[in-house]
């Protein structure tokens, strides 16, 4: 179990000030002058050296996205933004650290200028986050006025300007093009890569884009030193990360963990364990509802970081643990993701605009019982025609929360269908 002492979000959970001074208590914006001072590729190197990996589901090392910036100095500046669009059902960490860490995330996206040479941010933010995006204009405000942000952040000579940027509620905007492309006005839709947004990216400029929680861990990591980060979890898959635990259980929460704590633990050390015991698990989705579930056997021996379920055939996404008990009709939870996906599909790529609404259709007669078993095997063939064929992952969003149930839930889907055919008879 991970010390207190080892933990970067210690006001996760808002039983502190959120304010300025209360975030200086804590230790946010100590020794950050002293950090720019020693320059864009000791940030960069030390970021890298950590081994950190993006917190918002695509897992690609932070330091080494910061290293496909350009050299300062071009016709086009370049640009950090910040993806606050959470909206990957079953998560809710960013928002804690948007609302009771703000100036943890300050502080780490000034560091991450600095690291990328950027002298200009945007946090994207979701536009249900109304209490959220106030809250860090606040703190983008305290921080101008104690001139911790602006054109000497910190006392540091460096120039740093933050802005907020309120979405208007898609989920595909969680993407980085497509909020990219929100960001400049237009509609949310991704486009194909490359370009990557390092080479053109928001207005045409070289953008890192990077979630709240990839950017909000790098001042411990450049204060506390790679090596401490890297100490966490294993190989390729370190630090600490904070799980979203909801669902089926005693305690749902969220809290911050080492990478790589195996499931049952996060799940009875923190949760409070399974609703009337391990044993009346069913199933975890492990990584937000786009990673495919897990059925009892395999949450025996999960490992809670990216390889570990890569090898189990699902993914650490936001780390969104959504644990559901032998309460619960499995086949109707993923038609219901299912019509969620097929609602969101912005439409540019056929496989995704028909594949989804084609899943979600199909799993609906699944779930009422009127589906033949033989189109199982047409779900999975639509299901497979869309993973891996669309132009940004929300295809395979919509396919693998249906790949993962027939992988794992077949004899429940046929179940299913058999009992509607005895009731009908
Ligand atoms: Fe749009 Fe879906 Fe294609 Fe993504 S995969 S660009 S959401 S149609």
């Amino acid at each position: 179990m991970l010390r207190d002492a080892d933990r970067i979000f210690t006001n996760l959970y808002g039983q502190q000030g959120r304010d300025l001074k209360a975030a200086r208590a804590r230790g946010d914006w100590e020794g950050t002058a002293e950090l720019i001072a020693k320059g864009r590729d000791w940030i960069k190197e030390e970021v890298k050296a950590s081994g950190l990996r993006g917190r918002g589901g695509a897992g690609f090392p932070t330091g080494v996205k910061w290293g496909f910036m350009p050299a300062e100095g071009g016709d086009r500046p370049n640009i950090i933004v910040v993806n606050a669009d959470e909206g990957e059902p079953g998560t809710c960490k960013d928002r804690d650290i948007l609302r009771n860490e703000p100036h943890k995330l300050l502080e780490g996206i000034l560091l991450a200028c600095a690291g990328t040479g950027s002298h200009l941010a945007y946090i994207y933010i979701r536009g249900e986050f109304v209490r959220e995006a106030a809250i860090l204009e606040e703190a983008i405000q305290e921080a101008r006025d104690a001139g911790m942000l602006g054109p000497d952040a910190c006392g540091s000579g460096f120039s740093c300007e933050v802005y907020v940027h309120r979405g208007a509620g898609a989920y595909v905007c969680g993407e980085e093009t497509g909020l990219l492309t929100s960001l400049e006005g237009k509609k949310g839709q991704p486009r194909i890569k490359p370009p990557f947004p390092a080479q053109v990216g928001v207005w045409g400029c070289p953008t890192t884009v990077n979630n709240v929680e990839s950017i909000a861990v790098v001042p411990a990591i450049c204060k506390r030193g790679s090596d401490w980060f890297a100490g966490f979890g294993r190989e390729r898959n370190t630090g600490t990360k904070i799980f979203c635990i909801s669902g089926h259980v005693n305690r749902p929460c969220n809290v911050e963990e080492s990478l790589s704590i195996p499931l049952k633990d996060l799940i009875e050390t923190h949760a409070g364990g399974v609703r009337g015991g391990w044993d009346n698990l069913l199933a975890v989705i492990p990584g937000g509802s786009s990673t495919p579930a897990l059925d009892k056997a395999a949450c025996e021996e999960a490992v809670m970081d990216f390889d570990g379920l890569a090898e189990l055939g699902t993914g650490l996404g936001t780390a969104a643990v959504v644990v559901m008990d032998k309460s619960t009709d499995i086949v109707r939870a993923v038609a219901r993701l299912s019509h969620f996906y097929a609602h969101e599909s912005c439409g540019q790529c056929t496989p995704c605009r028909e594949g989804a609404g084609w899943l979600w259709r199909m799993m609906e007669r699944v779930a009422a019982g009127n589906a033949r078993i033989d189109e199982l095997d047409e779900m999975q063939a639509v299901a497979d025609n869309i993973s891996g064929n669309t132009i940004c992952a929300l295809g395979d969003a919509a396919a693998w929360p249906v790949q993962g149930l027939l992988k794992r839930f077949r004899p429940t889907l046929e179940q299913h269908i058999r009992d509607k055919g005895k009731r009908a008879a």
